[in-house]
């Protein structure tokens, strides 16, 4: 029988993904989070989960390596979404993609510095906007970055807003509404439709139930 393969992104989104699949009926065989492994067998035979980093979920997907997956919006919108396919929102994981400044630093004018893990998405909405950007790739920490004045603003992912409060930043621009979406592998929705469809059906259901 062929394997059904979905990747998960680990961390926040993978806390809120665990109870959708588990009503989906697919349940990990091990505990995930008191384990080192990456790749795990579930309660159904031919399913197994892979935990990875965020930015990895969409790469996998794109390139069969990974039938489905779980990403949030931010991850897909920053990776272009090549390859893949959006098939559900999950509305799991919500924030907000914005840009941030330092409390009460008027707009600059003129060509500005932007701090980010989000290149593609940063160049993309300062174009739009027709703002002269030098965007700053960051892995982490981007709240640092305009304090150190190595960025006028930063581009990232803001829930509460703790984040930036504690580090005198506040948000600016709304770049986009995120939550987590189910990916599936365009090859994979053609050549493992009927192994694909009663999963994608069973979260769909979940998602439905969860949301009522
Ligand atoms: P907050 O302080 O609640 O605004 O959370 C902001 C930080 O939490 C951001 O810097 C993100 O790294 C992380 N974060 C919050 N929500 C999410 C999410 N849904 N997906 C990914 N990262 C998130």
């Amino acid at each position: 029988m062929s394997q059904l393969t979905i990747a998960l992104t680990k961390g926040r989104i993978l806390q809120e993904t665990l109870p959708l699949l588990a009503a989906a009926g697919i349940a990990p065989l091990e505990d995930i989070s008191k384990s080192r492994k990456l790749a795990f067998e579930t309660s159904v035979d031919n399913v197994r989960l892979l935990i990875l980093r965020g930015s990895d979920v969409p790469t996998y997907v794109q390139f069969g390596a990974a039938d489905m997956g779980v990403s949030g919006k931010d991850t897909l919108l920053e990776h272009g979404g090549d390859g893949l396919y959006s098939l559900v929102d999950l509305g799991i994981a919500r924030c907000k993609l914005m840009t941030a400044a330092i409390k009460g630093v008027p707009e600059k004018t003129g060509r500005i510095k932007v701090a980010t893990k989000y290149v593609n998405v940063a160049r993309r909405f300062y174009a739009e906007k027709g703002r002269q950007a030098d965007i700053i790739k960051l892995y982490g920490a981007m709240e640092l970055a305009p304090i150190m004045n190595l960025a006028d603003e930063i581009v990232d992912i803001v829930d509460t807003g703790n984040t930036l409060k504690a580090n005198g930043l506040e948000s600016r621009l709304e770049i986009a509404n995120i939550s987590s979406c189910l990916i599936a592998n365009k090859a994979s929705m053609k050549m493992k439709h009927k192994l694909m469809q009663p999963l994608i059906d069973a979260i769909t259901d979940a998602v439905s139930a969860k949301a009522s």
